[in-house]
This record gives C-alpha cells, structure tokens and sequence, in this order.
C-alpha cells in the first residue's frame, strides 16, 4: 500500500498512516494526501520538530502525496526572517523537499480577514470590547460555564464597522478584540467565543505594517490548511481539545477545504530540552555559543556537531508515532548515530592527549609509509599511507607505571602493538622534576612491520599513534550532554542548575594524521578507539578543529543485546 517506502526502515505502520490508508480506500480525502509542516519562525528547528517533518514529509512520500512547508507567521512579535532561512536550510539538510510549495500564513492575511467579516455575517463572530482579564474572568473554569459578555449580542452592522475600523487602526491595542460567537457554556474552554483577531501594532517582517490586527493562531491555522487543500492537519497531542474549535472554523470557513486535525505524543527527549523559550533562552544568556553550538538540539547543532541526515531520519522511524507522551533515550539517536556513522566514516588516527615516545633502535632518519586500511569492513574505501618514524606520540591513558589487572596497554617491560607498524616494548619511563611522566623510551621489533609476529606471538594491546614529525596539530572538542538531569527543569526545578559543567572539554594540543591535513569542513572520520569526530567550519588549513560527534561506546545497543 506505500508507494515509496522509507529508505531508511522501508515500509512502517502507525495509527496516522492506517488513518490515511482507510481515508484513501473510502476516498474520505478525495483520494490524495496533502500534509503540511507549519513552523512558527520565532527560532531554530530542534529533534523534536525534526521528527515532526519526517512524519509529514515521509506520509506524503508514502502515499505519493505532497508536503508543503507554511510559516505561521501571526506573531510577528516574535518572529524573524533569520530563522525563516534557517528552517528552509535545516528542512533541505534533513533531505525532504517542498519543491514549490512554499507558503506563509501571512499571505492569507487578506483571505483570513474576508473569512473573519464572512463570520460576522452570519453572525457567527463579534467585537468585544471587554480587556484582556475581563475576558478571562468571563471565561469561567473547568467546572464552571463562563458568562457571556455584555458586548456579545451587538448587531452584524456594528460588529462590521467596528471591525473594519479595528483594521483600519482606529482603536489602540486592546481597545477590541474579534471573538467567535459559539457556546460561553461549553465544557470546552476553548469553545467558549475563542478570541480570533486581536489589535496589535507590530512590524511584521513580510507584510511590513499592512496590519495592525493579527489573527490568532487558532483561527489563522485550520483556515491555512483549508485554504491550501491540505487532507491531514498532523499536530502534537496539546491540540487535541482545539480540535471541536479547528472543525467548527473549517465548516463554517465557506472555504472548500475539509482538513482533518489529527494528533500525536510530541517527541521527549532524555538529557535534552525541546521547549523553544528554553533553547532560546540558553542562546541568549550564552550558557551555549549559538543556536548551531554542536550542544543543542537543534538541526543546526547536531550538523554541526556531525550528525547525519540519515542518522536522524532513521531515528524518526525507530521511535514511530505514539498517542501518549513518552519519554524516549537520547541513548537510541546517538546509537542511529553510531551505526550509520560505522558504515561512512573513514578511520583515521589522532592522539587526544600526546604521550612522546622515542624507539630507540628505530634509525635516526628513517621514515616508513604504512599502509592502513581505511575500513575495517570495506575494502571499495581503500587505504592510505600513514608515515611512521623514530618518535611517536601515543595517548596519555595508553600507558600505565603501575598497571592494575586489566590493563591491557603499554606498560613498563610489555609488548604491545602500533596499529598497523610494529610492536614495541616499554624499556624506560621518563620524568619531570614534579615527577610527571614526559617520555617513554622503547625499543621495536623489526621483523614485526604492519603490525605482526612471524614468530606468532601475541600480544593484547594494540595502539594508535601517530608520529612526531608528520602529526598535524588540532583543536579538539569533546562534547557531552548539555545536562545532567534526565527530565531537564522537571518538577520545578530550574533546568539551567541543571546544566553539565563539563558538556565541552577543548584541547588545544592533539595530534592528527598529516592524511587529515587540510580536510573540508563536514568531513567525518572515526578516529580510531576514540570516537566519530568532524572537521569544525572554525577549521583552518593551520590549524584544524574537530568536533567529537559521539564516542564509539553503545549504551543502546548494550541495552538492547541485555533485553534481547
Ligand atoms: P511554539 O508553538 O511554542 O513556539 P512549537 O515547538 O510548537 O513551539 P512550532 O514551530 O509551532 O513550534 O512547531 C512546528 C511543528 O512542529 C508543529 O506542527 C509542532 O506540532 C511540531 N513539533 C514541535 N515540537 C515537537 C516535538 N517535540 N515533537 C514532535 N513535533 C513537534
Ligand atoms: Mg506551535
């Protein structure tokens, strides 16, 4: 029944896609599927909307249907046209395209108003004049009816004038508002003559200041969707007591449009604020370096953090669509991660913090090229020579004095190997006068070049490395999570005591292979028994700067092998 199936997990089944399935075999919908991805331009897009534009961009997919991506830009308060391009890039970047189907609720503006006047009209709507907390107080609660205000019964001819001289910015802001005329006794607040049109005098960064009345987003947002031919309206669960509102505006719209609202459990994410106001707030007081620091959430971050599209899209069809809120483990995105980066990534070797090492029986001036594999698993990505010489660095917590019992590296008289050279055995440990272990003096067997014994020894270490006159000097930035609670800021607790110390650590004074010299921004590597790393855009030919995507340790997958 799908036409096009994910190419990440191939053909999946929720309960929106039986919904559309059974729509499409009673041609309910007219016999097309039309969806659409509406974000609000007040910031960047994060994981969870991510998950929300691989829902409606892969259902039209799916059915052979479309996808348009609208701006609901009625709140041009908050709104700006920095984040309208940075949406349209991330959108592209994730791999779903709209084509031409572009569109901004502003456009509507005009049609949105001639629907307004329509409804009051029929009577159907009417200008309140009651202030804002005059409008709560009548509103009532959950177990009272609200009141009906005293404006409420004025006539379609004064309604009209008044709301056409609220356009025509007559009134201050607040002086009036435009509220649908339903049920003030309805178990359902948001029946209760919900407020449509509101004066506010604000530059809107595409409509200039046409306007000084903005429609509400509960209003703005089903007449869009009707008005653009859209068959499911797919929105997150907080909607689901606006659906009786977002039917009764379609049918009494007069547009032909019979858009259907249907909800799903937003994406929770542990480890990680999804809330706009919060990562907005984290920009602005600089507890990170940007809406695109490799620490967020954003699609913005985790490409520059080295996240793939792919990675990211797998994830989405791994946690499917639910109909209850749930919290899923940041452990599952970085195992999506892992996994497709394991497949792309080619190895390479690059020492976090140097360890100088001299092999004393190695001639002064010589120089071997090593040949490595670039793959462990696939020999179409070919190899590259890595030059190998008398002085080596190799990682600080690669050597141990005193090595406790599982400690398998190099120590003071053992034998371990440097991947793909020789081995080498630790003869010497030499120190500072604070007692600081600067150098270690080995020696190296000769007759064990790329890395083995003929003799058919065995040794149980096996190192990266890189050596000293060839290594390129890098930046290096290990990132963690950018909190150490679960449910950031749950249960009243203020999420940014909650934030990690230590989620950047940067070193200055790693080493890289001279192959990594010079590498593009965006390229990805695994650096060999450290992690999947990518070249920072802060890179420069002098001096590169790479960022760790994640480490290779698995905590999903040791979770999933423990389940099943
Ligand atoms: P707000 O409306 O408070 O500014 P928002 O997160 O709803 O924030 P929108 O720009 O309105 O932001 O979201 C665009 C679309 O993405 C909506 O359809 C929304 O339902 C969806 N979306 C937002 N956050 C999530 C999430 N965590 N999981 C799934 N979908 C989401
Ligand atoms: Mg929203």
């Amino acid at each position: 029944m799908s036409l096009n199936p994910s190419p990440e997990t191939g053909t999946r089944q929720d309960f929106i896609r039986e919904i559309i399935a059974a729509d499409l075999a009673s041609s309910r919908c007219g016999g097309r599927v039309a969806t659409r991805f509406p974000p609000e331009p007040n910031g960047y897009l994060h994981i969870g909307h991510a998950k929300s534009i691989c829902l409606n961009f892969g259902i039209a997919r799916d059915f052979g249907g479309t996808c348009n991506l609208r701006f609901d830009d009625t709140n041009p308060i908050t709104e700006d046209v920095e984040y309208v391009e940075a949406i349209q890039d991330d959108i592209r970047w994730l791999g779903f395209s709209w084509d031409d189907r572009l569109y901004y609720a502003s456009d509507y503006f005009e049609q949105l108003y001639q629907c307004a006047e329509s409804l009051i009209e029929r009577g159907l709507a009417y200008v309140d004049s009651l202030s804002g907390d005059e409008i709560r107080e009548y509103r009532g609660t959950l177990t009272e009816p609200g009141r009906n205000s005293p404006y409420r019964d004025r006539s379609v001819e004064e309604n009209l004038d008044l709301f056409r001289r609220m356009r025509a910015g007559e009134f201050p802001d607040g002086a009036h508002v435009l509220r649908a005329k339903i049920d003030m006794a309805s178990p359902n607040l948001n029946m209760r003559d919900p407020v449509l049109y509101r004066i506010r005098r604000a530059h809107h960064h595409r409509t200039g200041d046409a306007w000084c009345i903005y429609p509400m987003y509960d209003f703005a947002h089903p007449l869009s969707d009707a008005i653009e031919g859209i068959t499911h309206s797919i929105c997150t669960l907080e909607f689901e007591d606006h659906r009786p509102l977002y039917d009764w505006l379609v049918a009494n719209s007069g547009l032909p449009g019979r858009p259907q609202q249907i909800e799903f459990a937003r994406l929770n994410l542990s480890y990680t604020v999804t809330s706009k106001r919060r990562l907005l707030q984290l920009v602005e007081e600089g507890h990170v370096a940007g809406w695109d620091d490799p620490r967020m959430p954003t699609i913005a971050g985790m490409r520059r953090r080295g996240f793939t599209p792919e990675a990211i899209r797998r994830f989405a069809d791994e946690i499917g669509v639910a109909k209850r809120e749930n919290l899923v483990d940041v452990g599952l995105l970085e195992h999506c991660v892992r996994e497709d980066l394991n497949r792309r990534a080619p190895r390479a070797m690059a020492v976090l913090r140097p360890l100088k090492v001299v092999i004393e029986n190695y001639p002064e001036d010589l120089v071997e090229e090593m040949t490595l594999a670039n793959h462990p698993d696939d020999p179409s990505m070919g190899t590259r020579q890595v030059p190998f010489s008398r002085v080596v660095y190799i990682e600080q917590d690669d050597f141990m004095e005193e090595p406790p019992k599982k400690f398998f590296r190099l120590a003071p008289g053992r034998e371990v190997r440097l991947r793909g050279a020789y081995l080498i055995t630790c003869r010497d440990v030499v120190k500072d006068a604070d007692g600081r272990i600067v150098e270690l003096r080995c020696t190296y067997d000769p007759a064990t070049r790329g890395g083995d014994a003929p003799d058919g020894r065995k040794v149980k270490g096996t190192l990266h490395w890189v050596s000293a006159a060839h290594a390129v000097k890098a930046e290096v930035r290990l990132y963690d999570r950018l909190f150490n609670a679960e449910e950031p800021g749950a249960g009243d607790v203020d999420f940014l005591t909650q934030l990690n110390p230590q989620s950047l650590e940067r070193l200055d004074d790693s080493l890289v292979e001279p192959s990594l010299a010079g590498a593009p921004a965006g390229s990805r590597y695994q650096f060999e028994r450290l992690g999947y790393f990518i070249v920072d855009p802060d890179s420069t030919p002098e001096r590169p700067v790479f960022n760790r995507t994640v480490t290779l340790k698995d905590s999903w997958a040791k979770l999933e092998r423990r389940i099943g």
